[in-house]
């Protein structure tokens, strides 16, 4: 019988670093064996079926190196689960910071409407969704995320306070649809950079991570100079940014007549999150 050591060893061997290993193989355990923290307090034992189970499921991704998410399913944010499939950007840690900057702004002015641009999987609606009083429309140009997100959406029981539309960048969404906040994570990757990617990466959704031009600024372009047009006045717009894209950003914030420019920084002290303020 297989042993949880021995289905570590099977990523290790893959060479998948050994913290992440753990991790993963904690999670494929969850998933696949139904056994969780309450089953260890117990003393339960795993069903040598289910960690056979286990061991498959890691055999595939040891051989694929797809994302342990896109074999499970289903990625943590925020203390949520979220369904994800190829469709759709597997939620990052980073995307935190913008979800609590805009959750922070919604709740201090009392906003009520939210337009969260490429949406993806709806991890950003959703959160926002339940944890302010807002309506938030999710907007994406594929059918496939939107599938997911809506899905997403009601596993959170979020009905009618996070709705979503099919709409490349604006085209689905009317002038006269005024939004207290516009946030977006969107693609900002510069094609360039694609040979250096990182294999998992390779799995996820090319639309969802790369720009046409080779800054990664198509995509703020394109958002902040529209979202004038569809934002109330004294409203916001948040981004999350790729690494060493905020003055490009901030001066593109300044040129669409937006102030109060400011940057939030991750844990790893990247500016990772921008937004400005339209008077
Ligand atoms: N943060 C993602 C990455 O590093 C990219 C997400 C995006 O393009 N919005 O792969």
């Amino acid at each position: 019988m297989t042993t949880i050591p021995e289905i570590v060893k099977i990523l290790t061997n893959a060479g998948i670093e050994p913290n992440e290993a753990n991790i993963e193989v904690k999670l494929l355990i969850e998933k696949f064996a139904g056994y969780g923290l309450s089953d260890i307090i117990t003393g339960k034992k795993i069903e040598p079926e289910k960690l056979a189970i286990v061991e498959q499921k890691a055999k595939l991704r040891a051989a694929l190196r797809q994302p342990i998410q896109y074999i499970i399913g289903e990625a943590d944010f925020m203390g949520e689960k979220f369904i994800v499939t190829p469709d759709v950007l597997i939620p990052r840690d980073e995307t935190e910071f913008l979800v609590r900057k805009a959750v922070e702004i919604i709740n201090i002015n009392n906003f009520k409407s939210v337009l969260d641009m490429c949406t993806g999987s709806g991890c950003i609606a959703c959160m926002i969704a339940k944890l302010t009083s807002a309506t938030v429309i999710g907007a994406d140009i594929s059918t496939e995320a939107l599938h997911i997100a809506f899905k997403n959406m009601e596993r959170m029981q979020l009905f009618n306070r996070a709705l979503f539309r099919k709409s490349d960048v604006f085209s689905m969404i009317r002038e006269d649809e005024k939004f207290d906040v516009i946030v977006s994570n969107p693609p900002y990757i510069p094609p360039s950079l694609k040979k250096n990617i990182q294999k998992e990466v390779t799995f996820e959704p090319d639309l969802a991570l790369y720009t046409k031009d080779d800054r990664g600024l198509e995509f703020y372009e394109k958002i902040i100079k529209e979202a004038p047009k569809f934002l109330n006045s004294g409203g916001y717009v948040l981004f999350e940014l790729g690494f060493g894209q905020s003055q490009d950003v901030a001066q593109i914030f300044i040129d669409n007549g937006f102030d109060d420019v400011q940057v939030v920084k991750d844990l790893a002290n990247i500016d990772r999150v921008i937004f400005a303020k339209l008077h």
